[in-house]
């Protein structure tokens, strides 16, 4: 017995599948933290012992997974030359707001060392449960080379630089030494990046050919490639990437490959939809951002309305941390139904991750990484995104925030 048995009432059940809702459902779990049973409160077994939690009027759905997040970065960055303990905690402190904000799993794109995900494992932080990737391998002078004209790095903390396929190759084993679950690769340049644009690109095919091959030799480990413009984009769907993220510059024939190959786009608009704020970035990067911002709505309800597989993913860091949710009100402006935002940020996820036999869904056998909220988030998807409205939060059946019991217990007269 890890945690208390629960059992969930007369809850408006959305579980993730892309079923239809089901109201009045019955959720039931186990000391172990796996769901017994999810369905019609009439067929629900007795769960003698449980603590009952009542939630009429609450709306039970799945954690939801974010697969594009860098929890290294945010308002308050420290320069690498910053107090490692300083940096520590206020990454704990942003990871333990995403999950209180619905998120219960997340894959770190680039910065977060592999220790974090070890220390959320057992229990040190609380935490989204954590695939990282480490450093981000990129080209001399590519989209993660901070590299200044001196000389001067301050980016090898989170980037490895090669240049060839054997390079190529040997930065995949060295990031997989230093515990890396997933490989990130840059695919073309960036928005923010000093010294090329979106449609530059950045490891070659072959070199992204070699990359997959070596990670594949790795108890076949994914990659997930940055990859902005359609060139690079069109490198790494040959190149046999498993995600291409971003995908601001996705196109007919772009779709074409990634459903040939089953690869996902992960298409973090966060940072489309964002308002944009002169005073804080140079005129060339507002200008970038401003023009590419119009083609990725586009683009990717393009891809939304071809069937290409998507996975939630904000790219927090660089849009803000604990508002994730307000990524599937985008997916919803680009063409999706609410109930297929739920389940990219939920199923579509996790598959992605490679951790759909254990969570993602609300069925029996899987872990309880649940959600309740007080919103339906048919009628208002956006409201989901406000943390408040996320009531309770379960990781394995144990509650990592509940607001609803303790409303309910001030009602108690003491
Ligand atoms: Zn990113």
């Amino acid at each position: 017995m890890t945690c208390a048995a629960r059992r969930f009432e007369h809850a408006l059940l959305i579980d993730g599948t892309g079923r239809a809702p089901l109201p009045d459902a019955t959720v039931t779990v186990d000391g172990d933290g796996r769901i017994t049973y999810a369905g019609p409160a009439e067929l629900a077994p007795e769960s003698p012992g449980a603590a009952v939690f009542d939630l009429q009027g609450m709306t039970l759905l799945p954690g939801f997974i974010d697969a594009h997040v860098h929890f290294l970065f945010g308002p308050k960055t420290n320069s690498p030359a910053a107090d490692q303990a300083l940096t520590a905690f206020q990454v704990a402190e942003r990871m333990r707001r995403t999950l209180h904000a619905g998120v219960t799993a997340a894959r770190d794109l680039g910065g977060l060392s592999a220790g974090y995900a070890r220390a959320q494992e057992v229990g040190l932080i609380e935490a989204p449960r954590l695939l990282t990737a480490g450093r981000i391998i990129g080209h001399t002078g590519g989209h993660c080379d901070a590299t200044g004209p001196d000389g001067h790095s301050a980016t090898s903390h989170f980037t490895i630089l090669a240049d060839d396929e054997l390079s190529a190759r040997v930065a995949v084993r060295t990031i997989l030494r230093e515990g890396a679950d997933v490989v990130k690769i840059c695919a073309t340049g960036g928005m923010g990046s000093p010294h090329d644009d979106p449609d530059d690109e950045d490891l070659s095919e072959a070199e992204i050919r070699a990359v997959v091959d070596e990670a594949r030799r790795h108890r076949g480990k994914k990659v997930a490639a940055h990859a902005q413009g359609t060139a690079g984009i069109l490198n790494a769907l040959r190149g046999g990437v498993a995600s291409v993220e971003h995908g601001y510059g996705m196109t007919e024939e772009a779709c074409d490959l990634a459903l040939a190959n089953g690869a996902f786009l992960v298409p973090t608009l966060a940072t489309a939809f964002n308002p944009l704020d002169p005073a804080k970035m140079t005129a060339a990067h507002f200008e970038k951002k401003s023009r590419w911002a119009d083609n990725t709505r586009q683009n990717i309800a393009l891809a939304i309305s071809r069937g290409v597989s998507i996975a939630m993913g904000t790219d927090a860091g660089v849009s803000p941390h604990a508002l994730n949710l307000m990524e599937l009100s985008y997916l919803v402006q680009l063409g999706m139904t609410e109930l297929q935002a739920i389940t990219t940020g939920t199923l579509s996820g996790a598959r992605l991750l490679g951790i759909d036999n254990a969570v993602g869904t609300v069925e029996a056998g899987k872990l309880a990484d649940l959600v309740v909220t007080d919103v339906n988030p048919l009628d208002d998807i956006a409201a989901l995104a406000r943390p408040e409205h996320i009531r309770m939060v379960l990781q394995a059946g144990s509650i990592r925030k509940d607001t609803l019991s303790a409303a309910t217990r001030s009602l108690i007269p003491s």
